[in-house]
């Protein structure tokens, strides 16, 4: 069977929605389908809040019928293929649906084979990830006695970057409240260079890491987990000047292994996992050479078929995978496509590559970092309405913001087609 509408969404998650949402409240009248398989929607941003034990998993999910817009049609389907030069959609059920514009936003997968022995490994014997089952992280942490807590984070690009050190931050303060600090090495290993990419937040976020006395390990890949012997292996990607950084000497108990292999026991493994676009997209010609959906940086419109955008986590864009993101490129996509019916052209606004990640650096403490393309520190100016003046510095304001202010929006507001 084949069925036709104006505009097919492929996912009903923060971008699918919003994006749904807001063609609807501009343009009642359109057909628009949504393709998503889910029964539940979750607002995935707080599960580092759920990880840390001061949100509840329950308050973030919400059946999929509640935030899917009334005046949309739901495929309750997967999308398995996409023929762009015909504009249909091929169902996990066979059946087909036809395009006049195509909005893709079906997120990213976790690839956990990419890290050998994480399958295995991941869920049990203190192994976990806020990305997989932060209720679980949860656990690890209240139970933990001391000893090495390792917060890692993958080569491949991953949702909300800055969520693995969120998680180490949490650990480290809740570790300081029950006394354990003194008999914990906190190590949080990177493959970047650096604590985060936007330098106003660079210096300050090292003071974190200080204060919690947190092993800073820069270049550093995780490669194997040895679940039996509770040992991370890491590949260094230092250039040689930097062989150095694994080796500093301090009461970590490190072996390192050939050329450039860190052996690196633990007690507690906190994982964010190597994350890849979904098979049928990788599968499309839609993708470029890493295999996210090939997207004008400016416009969202794809490269090849001017009838079709991609946004959020599939997107091959250079900047943060967050839902913060996704707030600034659905207008955009929105006027475009209302714009092509109208035979006006693409939307004169642009992407300028906007994203935010509040990192919460303690029970309490957050600092926001919100940046564009070029890594510059754009802070939103609504931001003083809520008496925050500086968002480089720790403050209890943003906390407030994080736990209570953004859920309520993105709920109330942004689910419902609001440009908030
Ligand atoms: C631990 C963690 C912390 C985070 N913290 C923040 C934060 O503080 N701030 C922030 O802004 N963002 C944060 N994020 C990131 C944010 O949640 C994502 O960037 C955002 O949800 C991506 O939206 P999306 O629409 O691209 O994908 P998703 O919201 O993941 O939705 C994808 C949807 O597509 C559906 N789908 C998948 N395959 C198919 C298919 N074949 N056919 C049809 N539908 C399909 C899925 O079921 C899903 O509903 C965090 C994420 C995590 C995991």
């Amino acid at each position: 069977m084949k069925t036709q509408h104006t505009v097919v969404v492929i996912g009903g998650g923060t971008g699918g929605i919003m994006t749904a949402a807001q063609l609807l409240k501009r343009a009642p009248k359109l057909d628009v389908a949504i393709i998503e398989p889910a029964d539940s929607h979750y607002y995935q941003p707080a599960f580092t809040l759920v990880g840390a034990g001061t949100y509840d998993y329950e308050d973030t999910k919400r059946p999929m019928a509640s935030v899917i817009p009334q005046n949309a049609q739901w495929i309750q389907d997967y999308a398995a293929k996409i023929d762009g030069a015909n504009n249909t959609v091929t169902l996990k059920s066979g059946d087909e649906v036809g395009y006049e514009y195509l909005v893709l936003s079906p997120g990213l997968v976790m690839d956990l084979s990419l890290i050998e022995g994480l399958e295995e490994a991941m869920g049990k014997d203190g192994v976990c990830s806020n990305y997989i089952d932060p209720n679980y992280t949860w656990e690890v942490i209240k139970n933990f006695k001391g000893g090495n807590a390792v917060f890692t984070q993958p080569t491949t690009p991953i949702k909300c970057g800055g969520a693995p050190q969120k998680a180490a931050y949490m650990s480290a303060d809740y570790f300081r409240k029950q006394g354990l600090a003194a008999k914990t090495n906190l190590v949080y290993a990177t493959p970047g260079s650096v604590i985060f990419g936007v330098k106003e937040f660079a210096a300050p976020l090292m003071e974190v890491i200080h204060r919690y006395h947190i092993h800073f390990k820069p270049f550093y890949a995780p490669v194997k987990i040895d679940s039996i012997k509770k040992e991370v292996h890491f590949k260094s990607v230092a250039p040689d000047d930097n062989k150095c950084t694994i080796n500093e000497g301090n009461v970590l108990k490190e072996s390192i292994v050939g050329e450039s292999t860190i052996i690196m026991p633990y007690d507690m493994l906190h994982i964010a996992p190597p994350q890849v676009a979904p098979t049928f997209i990788r599968e499309s010609d839609l993708v470029n050479a890493a295999g996210w959906v090939d997207v004008n940086h400016h416009t969202l419109q794809h490269n090849k078929y001017a009838n079709i955008f991609g946004i959020g986590d599939v997107a091959a864009l250079p900047t943060a995978k967050t839902g913060a993101a996704i707030r600034k490129q659905v207008p955009i996509v929105v006027d475009s496509i209302l714009r092509l019916q109208r035979k006006e052209g693409l939307s004169p606004k642009v992407y300028d590559g906007y994203s935010s990640c509040p990192l919460v650096t303690g029970y309490g403490k957050m600092l926001l970092a919100e940046f564009n393309y070029k890594n510059e520190f754009t802070p939103d100016p609504k931001l003083k309405q809520l008496l925050i003046f500086d968002s480089t510095k720790e403050h209890w304001r943003m906390w407030i913001l994080k736990k209570y202010i953004l859920p309520y929006l993105y709920w109330n507001k942004m689910m419902k087609g609001q440009d908030v």
